[in-house]
């Protein structure tokens, strides 16, 4: 796993959930619920959490969304569900929060954002009374920038500014400035209100990958709050994931950000954990991570005498996630496992022995046999209709003879002791 490099050295609590410091990136999501509809609410925060939505952010938007918030929150926690809730406010934040103090007291971050509380005078009256409802309860706050909602009157000024100088800047620069002033001066004025400075969290979301690596390059480099990252509105299906992950995965190579969201729009019908699953899927790519065993599969091709293989790595994988839950709780570290599913002698038995356990399946003029290695070393062949029986068999043989009370103080298999006896003859 890699250290933190730069992540921000102060940490905010959103309930029981630290973010910044050395503390893990935490994957965030957000319901498209009705918050008025307690029920429908309750169960997608549910099972966003349950797909491993470490904090679930919610509209409340108006009264009836504002009065809904305690009662969904008790439920959860009814529910076994502790994760917490961030209400997402716009407009009519100052307004809903001093008026309904269950939902100020059962959120558990406040997100604000600034081009969002009001104009003129009214903008900071009403920003400072958001943070007097979070000094009350004791809550942080989110100061999330968004470019499609930036503060027109600070972007007309810094626009303005920029075409009274010799050289203006280009119009994208301003943008990032405008952006980055809005968030710094928001955190300042949070601050002058009387919030923590370890009460604070910032983001700064667009559409664009080169954007949000720029803008959050310089709020890393000009504050040490703890930053949110998400490419804002990032699209559907392939297009969205890719750009999501492109976006995500650079700032967080260079040690910038502290917990993220991946804002994928779901096809009607497709459940909104999919964003859940593709934030800890970028977070494990990049080792910062890791929440359940990995499968390495080669692509296949002319070699590959079936779909045998491809059929193996989806079964395995889906069995994967499918024991995580018990095995969490049985075997502890289990989500470092990593598993090898090849199709041919070519790159087969050396990506095997790379992985935990692995199996290289027979190409085209091979030999019909699939040669199997645990922490690097042959161990068995197995060939005819059991394939797959015979390697998961192995799988919970190794699963448990590693994690469970078969561990060596080294925390690798004693490969002697669980040699398992088969009929073997290396490849
Ligand atoms: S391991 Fe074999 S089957 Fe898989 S991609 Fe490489 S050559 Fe093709």
């Amino acid at each position: 796993m890699q250290s933190n490099p730069r992540r921000s050295s102060v940490v905010t609590h959103v309930g029981h959930v630290p973010i910044g410091g050395s503390n893990p990136i935490v994957v965030q999501s957000m319901t498209n619920t009705d918050t008025r509809d307690v029920a429908a609410t309750v169960e997608q925060v549910a099972r966003l959490a349950r797909a491993g939505s470490e904090i679930v952010r919610i509209t409340v938007n108006d009264t009836g969304a504002a009065a809904a918030v305690a009662e969904i929150r008790e439920r959860l926690d009814d529910a076994g569900v502790d994760a917490p809730l961030v209400g997402d406010f716009h407009y009519n934040g100052h307004l809903l929060l001093r008026e309904h103090p269950a939902a100020a007291a059962a959120l558990g971050k406040y997100r604000i954002n600034p081009g969002n509380v009001g104009v003129g005078r009214r903008h900071d009256t009403n920003f400072a009374t958001m943070i007097e409802v979070a000094k009350e309860f004791g809550r942080p706050v989110r100061i999330g920038v968004n470019w499609g909602s930036l503060d027109q009157r600070l972007l007309t000024a810094l626009m303005d500014e920029n075409a009274r100088r010799a050289e203006p800047r280009d119009a994208r620069d301003v943008m990032i400035e405008a952006m980055l002033r809005s968030a710094l001066d928001s955190a300042e004025l949070a601050e002058r209100c009387g919030l923590p400075h370890d009460h604070i969290v910032l983001s700064a979301k667009v559409s664009n990958a080169r954007d949000l690596w720029e803008v959050n390059r310089q709020l890393a480099g000009r504050c040490d709050y703890p930053l949110h990252l998400g490419l804002t509105e990032a699209g559907m299906g392939v297009k969205g994931t890719v750009s999501s992950t492109a976006a995500l995965a650079v700032l967080l190579a260079e040690g910038i950000g502290d917990t993220i969201r991946v804002s994928l729009t779901p096809a009607p019908g497709a459940p909104r954990e999919r964003e859940v699953e593709i934030a800890q899927e970028v977070l494990q790519a990049l080792d910062l991570r890791r929440f359940a065993p990995s499968v390495t599969a080669c692509p296949g091709c002319g070699r590959t005498t079936s779909t045998l293989f491809q059929e193996m790595a989806r079964d395995i994988q889906a069995y994967l996630k499918a024991q995580m839950p018990g095995w969490k709780e049985r075997y502890p570290g289990v989500e470092a496992l990593r598993v090898a599913v090849m199709g041919c002698v070519v790159n087969g038995p050396g990506e095997s022995k790379h992985a935990d356990i692995g199996i290289s399946l027979p190409g085209t003029g091979e030999s019909p046999k699939a040669p199997v290695y645990r922490d690097g070393a042959f161990v068995a062949t197995l060939q005819g209709d059991s394939i797959v029986a015979e390697f998961n068999r192995l799988l919970d043989e190794y699963v448990e003879a590693r994690f469970g009370r078969g561990v060596t103080p080294s925390g690798r298999l004693g490969r002697s002791e669980n040699r398992v006896e088969l009929p073997t003859t290396e490849p």
